[in-house]
This record gives structure tokens, sequence and C-alpha cells, in this order.
């Protein structure tokens, strides 16, 4: 297993963490063989949004003896109605579960305390104006929750709760067919069947893109939700691509997006947490998504850089992936951070070390012009 910091809070989270929405309604040996299986392989964050009783009973007592090694990601708002989940921005009733998270997971704080599903603006504003917000900061400041997240499945929202300088983590769904829908898609809406058999798939969204380097350059952590798309990337039938993914690929895709820091995967057995957490040992091809976007005739090349590197090797030793990916983070900066220059300078080979030779550019499946890249980013970092 293989750790990344999250830089605002310092914490050093597993590429690969659980997400724990399907122990739901599972006995106490499952939940202990699933998340033992992924304490065991080196998983250290666990998601657990849902806000019934037994299922966190269950989560806490497998976890107790470890709990210090453990970061939870607890979640601000979601919350029971008769017996049924319902999100809230009522503050007391956010505190209330809160307080029961605690005293089910035998602790006294939260890692990451995470304002639950903000969709859209209006509901941002809400949870700024309405107390939510506050709430989470007079509880970082006590030292319960240790940072603050948020999780969205919606770009424009993110990125402004982003912006406003409160946001530690950002739990966030990303997948290759996510990432290439349409901009005003309301992803929430195609878990209904009927309507995400068929979408349609367009140019990579510049706003996504723009919200994962916005979070990289802050230092905000993302943990990554919707990783497999609910399974459905893993099927033929059911991949927007015509051809299933692999879990690995999956993963792959979402830890190579700039400001990730962990892939949380939902588990049902022992065995699917020791599936998902091959990862750190797949070769380079296994993780290699490339061939199924490109070959799938709903996605139209949009000459971005997926930071896949299928286009090594280069002659100048340029690791083409790592430049694209920090010259994305700076061109649309007015200053550049200095961690970014640094980092850049850290790279073995630049991009003023390129000769043009294109040898890259007939391998590159995403129509990248590479040569013409390396040229800017040159320019941008001096080197
Ligand atoms: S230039 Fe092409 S092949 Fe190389 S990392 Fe970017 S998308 Fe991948
Ligand atoms: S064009 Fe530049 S980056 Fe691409 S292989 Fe040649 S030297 Fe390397």
């Amino acid at each position: 297993m293989h750790y990344r910091r999250i830089q605002r809070v310092g914490f050093e989270v597993s590429e690969i963490g659980l997400g724990c929405e399907h122990l739901e309604q599972k006995s106490q040996a499952l939940v202990e063989e699933v998340v033992g299986a992924a304490l065991q392989g080196g998983v250290n964050i666990l998601d657990v949004f849902m806000p019934q009783p037994e299922v966190r009973s269950r989560i806490g007592n497998a976890i107790r003896s470890v709990r210090q090694q453990i970061y939870l990601q607890g979640h601000i708002g979601a919350t029971l109605e008769n017996g049924q989940y319902k999100r809230t921005r009522e503050v007391q009733s956010c505190d209330r579960y809160i307080q029961d998270f605690m005293t089910r997971f035998h602790t006294d704080y939260i890692d990451i305390g995470m304002i639950h599903f903000v969709d859209n603006l209006e509901d941002w504003r809400a949870v700024e104006s309405g107390g939510v917000l506050e709430y989470a900061l007079q509880l970082k400041q006590k030292g319960v929750f240790r940072a603050i997240g948020l999780s969205s499945h919606e770009p424009l929202t993110a990125l402004t709760a982003v912006q406003s300088g409160h946001i530690d983590v950002l739990m966030f769904s990303i997948n290759p067919s996510f990432d290439l829908l349409p901009e005003k898609t309301v992803i929430d809406a195609l878990f209904d069947r009927k309507t995400y058999e068929q979408p349609a798939l367009a140019d990579a969204n510049p706003l996504r893109q723009q919200l994962y380097e916005e979070c990289a350059r802050r230092g905000v952590g993302i943990t990554v939700m919707k990783t497999l798309s609910a399974g459905q990337l893993l099927f033929a039938h059911a991949s927007p691509f015509g051809a299933p993914l692999t879990v690995g690929q999956c993963e792959h895709y979402a830890l190579t997006r700039p400001g990730v820091v962990s892939a949380l995967i939902g588990c049902v057995s022992g065995d699917e947490v020791r599936q998902a957490l091959r990862y750190s040992s797949l070769t380079e091809e296994e993780k290699d998504y490339t061939a199924v976007l490109v070959n799938s005739k709903r996605y139209t090349q949009s000459g971005a850089c997926m930071y896949c590197n299928h286009c090594l090797p280069c002659p100048q030793q340029i690791d083409i992936a790592a430049v694209h990916k920090y010259y994305d983070l700076a061109r649309n900066q007015s200053e550049m951070p200095a961690t970014l220059r640094e980092h850049y300078l850290s790279l073995s080979a630049h991009a003023s070390d390129c000769i043009e030779c294109g040898d890259c550019e007939e391998r590159c499946p995403f129509g990248v012009e590479v040569a013409a890249n390396m040229v800017k980013a040159a320019a941008l970092f001096g080197q």
C-alpha cells in the first residue's frame, strides 16, 4: 500500500480506502471480515456516511482496537427520519448524529467532519449561512474534527466550496465516464439505471479538471467516491464505453487525477477488498485504461492530457504525464506557487529537454500535441 499526504492537514492516507456504504444491514461477522481485510492490506481511511445506528456500531467495534491509526470520514447532515435516510442542514439534528457517531465508534474525535452531499450552489449557500459550516468550524477549533470535508457530485458547487478556503478534504465522484459527461449532467440522476445506460460522452469536462487542479493547488485532498461508477464500469453491457474496465484501471484513473489522495472502494466481502488492494502490485500495463476509452465510439478526443504515460519512452527521459500535470496546474495561475515549481524542478528531466522528436505523439492515444506543450511548459517554468 502506498500513502498520500493531504497537505492542508498533514494526514497520510492510503491510496485505496474503504467506502463502507455497502456494509449497511450486514452482520457483525461480515463487517469484521471486510474491515479486517482492509486493515490487513494497509487501508487507513474509511468513509462512513450512513446514519443507521447498527452499522455504525458494527464498524465501530471492528476498528476499536486500531482507532488511533484510522482516518474516519464522518458525515455532517446524514440523518434518519422515521428510520429512513434524510439529508439535513438543521444544526441540532446534525450534531445529534455526530455525537451518536462518536459514541458508536468509541471515540471523542472525527478525523474528517464531512459536510454531506452538497450538490448545488443554493445548498452550499445554505451550508455557509445556515449554521452548518459554522458548526463544523467550531468543532474543528475544539479538536473534535481534525479536518473539514465536503462531499459533492457537482463540480461548480465543489469548486465554490473549495475556494471558500474552509475545506480540507473533498469527497468527489470521479471515474472516466463522469469526467467525460457534458457539464450540465446531474450525476446523481444517472443512478437511475434507465438513464445511465446511454449517456452522451463529450470532451473532458473542463470544470471537473479545474476543480481537481484547484484542490491540488490548495493542498485539499480529494477522496474519490463512485470510483467504479457503482460497479457499472466493470461490465460491458453497463459501461458507457461499451467495454469493461477492471477495478485496477478505474482505481488508476482516479489516482492519476490532480489532487486525489485516495480512491474509496465499496466492498461486501473480504475477497472484494483483496481484489481492490491488488492495485499496488499491478503492472503499468494492467493499470492502463486508455484502450477502453480510445476504442469507444462514444468518446471524442479532446487533445487534453490524461496523465497515462502511454506515450513513453521518451529519448530525453521526460516523464511526460508529470510535466503535463504540473503544467496544467500552473498555467492558469496569476502567480506560480513555490511548491509547484519545486516539484517540477525535482523531475529528473524537464520540458526544455524535449528535442521535438514527435515519438510520443505517435504513441499518444488521445491526440495530445506533446512537443508544443513541452515548449509552453518550458516557457512557463523557465526550464
Ligand atoms: S501525452 Fe498522451 S499518452 Fe502521454 S500522458 Fe498525456 S494523454 Fe497519456
Ligand atoms: S517529442 Fe519531446 S517529449 Fe516527446 S518523446 Fe520526443 S523528446 Fe520526448
